[in-house]
C-alpha cells in the first residue's frame, strides 16, 4: 500500500511499504479514510528529533474497520471509527485514572504511545491506504454511518480535544478571560473551545494574518501579532493587570539558522522559552496555564543540538512570584472525544473551518512542505487516500 514515509530532514515520500496485519486478537485493521498532518509532525519533518528515515508519519486517522480481530467485542467491518493519537491499552493505572496519554502498557519505559511517531511505540502511521489499531475496542470510537462531518470528526483524534484540553490544564471557566499562544491548528482549536466554554476575552497570539482571521471570525477573539509589538503589552493595552488563564499552542520551534544572517530576523522571538516567558508575564498574578505546545526533555545520550532542545530559559522566579499553577503534557483524547463528539452530531460545534486543505496522499510532499513554512491560507491539511 501507499504511506507517507519520513526521507530525512524536510523531505517525506509517498512509497510503497507492508500492508497493516492484526497482530493481536485486540486489534483491528481500517482502511483509512483521512489521516491529518499535525504541527507535532513538524518536530520529526524538521530534523530536530530522532526520528529515523522510514517512519511512516500520520498519527490523526479516521477509516472503516475492515478487519476485526478474534477478542473485539465492540466494533465489525464497516463501522465508521476515528482513533485517538494515544495508542492505550485502557487498564493501566494510569488509562484507569484518564490519563490515557501516559499510558504503561503500549510503550514499557516511555511515557505514552502514539501512531508513526519517534520514541512513542512500534504504531506504524496512518498516513496511509490502511492502519492497525491496537486495543481496538478502547481505541476506536464509533461514528455515525456515512460521510457527513468527515473533516468535523477527523480532528476528533487530536487537535479539537487538544485544543479543549489546553484550556482544560488552565482550568478555564466561563467568563475568564483567556490569552491563547499559537493560532494554528492547536491554538485555533483551544480558541473555539474557549469560546465554546463561555470564556468572556480571547486573546489569540500568532503572526501568520490567516490564521488570525480564522481566530477573530470563528472564535471572536482579538488577533495580536506579535511581530508588530511586544504581545504582552499590546494584551496589557487592551486587558490591563493580565488575563485570568493562558494557552501555550505554540510549543517549541526552531531557530531557523539560515534566515539568522538576515538583520531583519530577531532570533529573541523565536527563543524556545520566549512563548512560556511571555505566557508568564501576560496572565495575572495567581492565574492559571495550560501548556499543550510541545516541548522534548533534555536528553544527554543525544546530539548536542538536540539535547539542548530540552534547556529552556524559563523564568521560573517570575512563576513563582506571581503564584501561578500550570498544567502540561499530551492530550489524554479519550477524556474528551466521545462528548466532542457528540457536540458535532448535535449541530453545537463545528470545528471543520480549520480545515484548509483535503489532499490525495500523493500531494503530501508539497503539502508538507507548505504547512511547515506556515504559508498564508495552509492552516490544517486533512490526507484522503
Ligand atoms: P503549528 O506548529 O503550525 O502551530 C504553531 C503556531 O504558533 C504557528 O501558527 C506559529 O506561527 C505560531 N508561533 C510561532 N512562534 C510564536 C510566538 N513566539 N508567539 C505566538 N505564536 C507563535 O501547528 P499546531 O498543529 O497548532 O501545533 C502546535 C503545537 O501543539 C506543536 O508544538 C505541537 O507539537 C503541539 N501539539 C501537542 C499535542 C499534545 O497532545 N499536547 C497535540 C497536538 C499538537
Ligand atoms: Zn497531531
Amino acid at each position: 500500500m501507499d504511506a507517507v514515509v519520513y526521507k530525512g530532514p524536510h523531505e517525506v515520500a509517498v512509497e510503497e511499504v507492508d500492508e497493516p496485519e492484526i497482530e493481536h486478537p485486540n486489534d483491528v485493521i481500517i482502511d483509512i479514510t483521512t489521516s491529518c498532518i499535525c504541527g507535532s509532525d513538524l518536530h520529526m519533518y524538521e530534523g530536530r528529533t530522532a526520528a529515523e528515515p522510514g517512519i511512516v508519519f500520520g498519527h490523526e486517522n479516521m477509516g472503516i474497520v475492515t478487519e476485526v480481530g478474534d477478542a473485539v467485542s465492540d466494533l465489525e467491518e464497516g463501522d465508521r471509527v476515528v482513533a485517538p493519537f494515544n495508542v492505550a491499552c485502557g487498564f493501566c493505572e494510569n488509562c484507569e485514572d484518564g490519563y490515557t496519554g501516559f499510558c504503561t502498557n503500549v510503550n514499557p519505559g516511555f511515557a505514552g504511545g502514539a501512531y508513526g511517531y519517534v520514541a512513542m511505540g512500534p504504531y506504524t502511521g496512518g498516513q496511509a491506504e490502511q492502519l492497525r489499531i491496537p486495543y481496538a475496542d478502547f481505541n476506536a470510537l464509533k461514528l455515525p454511518e456515512g460521510d457527513e462531518h468527515e473533516d468535523a470528526f477527523a480532528l476528533l483524534a487530536d487537535i479539537f480535544p487538544t485544543g479543549w484540553h489546553g484550556t482544560e490544564l488552565a482550568n478555564l471557566e466561563a467568563g475568564d478571560s483567556v490569552a491563547i499562544y499559537g493560532a494554528g491548528p492547536v491554538g485555533l482549536m483551544a480558541a473555539y473551545s474557549a469560546k465554546i466554554k463561555g470564556a468572556a476575552e480571547i486573546y489569540s497570539i500568532d503572526r501568520v494574518p490567516s490564521r488570525l482571521d480564522l481566530a477573530e471570525q470563528h472564535c471572536d477573539a482579538t488577533p495580536i501579532n506579535f511581530e508588530e509589538a511586544d504581545p504582552v503589552e499590546q494584551i496589557k493595552d487592551e486587558h490591563g493587570g493580565g488575563v485570568d488563564k493562558g494557552v501555550d499552542a505554540v510549543g517549541y520551534q526552531a531557530i531557523d539558522p539560515e534566515k539568522e544572517a538576515d538583520e531583519a530576523y530577531d532570533p529573541a522571538r523565536e527563543n524556545p522559552a520566549v512563548v512560556l516567558n511571555n505566557l508568564i508575564r501576560t496572565v495575572k498574578p495567581t492565574g492559571e496555564l495550560g501548556i499543550p505546545g510541545l516541548y522534548v526533555p533534555e536528553d544527554p545520550g543525544a546530539p548536542d543540538e538536540i539535547a539542548a532542545q530540552g534547556r529552556l530559559g524559563i523564568d521560573f522566579g517570575l512563576l513563582f512570584e506571581k503564584g501561578q499553577k500550570l498544567g502540561t503534557g499530551q492530550c489524554n483524547v479519550k477524556s474528551y472525544n466521545r462528548e466532542l463528539r457528540d457536540l458535532i452530531i448535535e449541530g453545537r460545534a463545528d470545528p471543520s473551518w480549520v480545515v484548509s486543505h483535503r489532499v490525495s496522499l500523493e500531494e503530501a510532499p508539497e503539502m508538507y512542505q507548505k504547512f511547515d513554512n506556515r504559508e498564508e491560507g495552509v492552516t490544517k491539511v486533512l490526507l484522503e487516500p
